[in-house]
């Protein structure tokens, strides 16, 4: 049993990411104890499924023993190597070589992070070099999606479109600009594919040409899927046609596949999907499937020329104590190793049980919308489906959903308009996909 004493440490003097201060003081701390598979324990030994992957993170699973030793061998020899004055590890190396391998195109160049967020601000830092460095400082100015998020950092937070990360925080800052998301369930062109496509064009143009034009706009980024922002799917050939467009007005493309990359989606890259190659990728959470934190940027051979070539035998002056920490490097070549001895495969197949599953729920008054892509989806509920109504924030709450998931046995994600998100590890057996879908009909029946 989870002591009192544990509950009222963690009241006294640990803040949570992303909590409300006085309600989590109030509701006080869920403590988790142990994880095997796709399923976790908590304190008082309840056994649920993780249908969320931690933080859409853990995507091997838990338990992975493989992992586990790569980590402690690589502590035992070396458990830590800085980057700095030439000096490097043999796993940064090696895990460096082997996703370049594997990256779309010429995103030959990696850059590690600790996680997405300090990824996403490495970007905003190398945006800003490549222009300086092309004679063109001028092109300073950023441009995202509403319901995009891009981390919690000083520059991510303002990138990021969520109005809680905003509110009482001073961004975003006067570089940072937004565009109406594709989102088709809720979009006012409706959702067919070409007239979204078409709006997304429109709006991109219009807001470069509201920034003075494209020599004033240095970067457009995007999520394959936006993840934190409700899971929203654009349709295909969005991603190419932004993609193209940004090519055309000589505008950098960043995308952040910090939630899609590594078989979230199918593929390790979610944009291969997409048949595109963009100038930066960001990713992190799956690249070590959350066994200890990392990110990566992927560099393509354009931007990382420009700068070599900028800085010349100056040092490009951006970097961590932790960029490229050999026992995260261990781990994501294990991790690696896990993905392609069958991971992927299996997390296709599951991904498949898992849409169709969902789909089958489509039938409950209840359900709006049912979206997503391999193991990464959600169902948006409505009190009135032909009208699209949201659910009342105020008389059903996310938390009262995620509560009565919790009480069946399954970890969602519950956003605030009605948003119910999967991201289950890739390990899932067709049992457990089975029981996500009953266990959230269950859920849905107990919330009418
Ligand atoms: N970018 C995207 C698309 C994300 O989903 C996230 C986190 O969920 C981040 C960036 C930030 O990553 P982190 O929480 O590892 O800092």
């Amino acid at each position: 049993m989870l002591s009192n004493s544990l509950v009222e440490l963690d009241r006294r003097h640990l803040i949570h990411p992303v909590a409300s201060w006085r309600g989590h003081e109030a509701a006080g701390v869920r403590v988790l104890t142990s994880g095997q598979g796709a399923t976790v324990r908590d304190a008082s030994g309840k056994e649920l499924i993780d249908g969320f992957a931690g933080l859409w993170c853990v995507n091997a699973g838990y338990g992975q023993e493989s992992v586990v030793e790569a980590a402690m061998k690589q502590m035992r020899e070396l458990p830590y190597a800085t980057g700095y004055f030439g000096l490097g590890s043999e796993p940064a190396i090696r895990l460096a070589a082997r996703l370049a391998d594997h990256a779309p195109g010429d995103l030959n160049h990696i850059y590690f992070t600790l996680g997405g967020s300090d990824a996403v601000d490495s970007t905003v830092r190398f945006v800003r070099y490549f222009w300086h460095a092309r004679g063109l400082p001028q092109k300073d100015q950023f441009v995202t999606l509403e319901y995009g998020y891009h981390g919690s950092s000083t520059a991510g937070a303002g990138l990021t479109a969520i109005p809680a990360f905003h509110a009482g925080f001073g961004v975003p800052y006067d570089w940072q600009h937004k565009i109406p998301s594709p989102y088709p369930y809720r979009n006012p062109v409706g959702e067919n594919p070409a007239d979204i496509i078409a709006q997304s064009k429109a709006q991109l143009l219009a807001k470069v040409e509201e920034l003075g034009g494209p020599e004033r706009v240095a970067a457009f980024y995007a999520e394959p899927i936006q993840g934190s922002g409700g899971v929203i799917v654009p349709p295909k050939g969005w991603m190419k046609a932004m993609r193209d467009l940004c090519a055309e007005l000589d505008i950098l493309f960043v995308v952040d596949e910090v939630i899609t990359a590594f078989g979230r989606t199918g593929p390790l890259f979610a944009c291969s999907e997409d048949d595109i190659v963009p100038d930066m990728i960001t990713t992190a959470k799956g690249l070590t499937s959350a066994y200890v934190p990392m990110g990566a940027v992927f560099m393509s051979e354009k931007v990382y020329q420009t700068i070599a070539d900028g800085a010349g035998k100056a040092a490009v002056g951006h970097g961590y104590t932790y960029s490229a920490h050999p026992v995260s490097a261990a781990v994501g070549l294990a991790v690696l190793d896990l993905y392609e001895g069958g991971l992927l495969e299996n997390g296709r197949r599951m991904g498949e049980r898992l849409q169709a599953g969902l789909h089958s729920l489509k039938d409950h008054p209840l359900v709006g919308d049912v979206r997503g892509r391999g193991m990464l989806a959600a169902i948006e509920l409505t009190t009135d489906k032909a009208k699209k109504t949201p659910l009342p924030a105020a008389s059903v709450p996310s938390t009262r959903i995620f509560d009565r998931a919790w009480d069946a046995g399954l970890v969602i994600r519950a956003f605030a308009w009605g948003v119910i998100g999967y991201a289950p590890p890739l390990c899932c057996t067709e049992a457990e996909i089975d029981a996500i879908i009953e266990r959230t009909r269950n859920v849905l029946d107990l919330t009418l």
